[in-house]
């Protein structure tokens, strides 16, 4: 069976792939922490969870348009 926290990785990836498409964000490596927070993240994941990922997109929009 697959890891509910996999699936729900697998599951931001999709929404991040699709977002970048319509508004193309740089594809970022995996750190080991998470891009908005710091927490320490195991790879593959960048991100905590969701909120951190939108967290970061909306600020780095608001950058990206400075
Ligand atoms: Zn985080």
């Amino acid at each position: 069976m697959a890891d509910p926290a996999d699936l729900a990785q697998a599951q931001l990836e999709r929404e991040e792939a699709l977002r970048r498409r319509a508004c193309p964000a740089p594809i970022l490596p995996y750190s080991g922490q998470c891009y908005w927070c710091g927490d320490p993240l195991p790879v593959p994941r960048r991100w905590c969870d969701a909120e951190c990922r939108d967290d970061w997109e909306r600020d780095h929009a608001r950058r990206a348009r400075a």
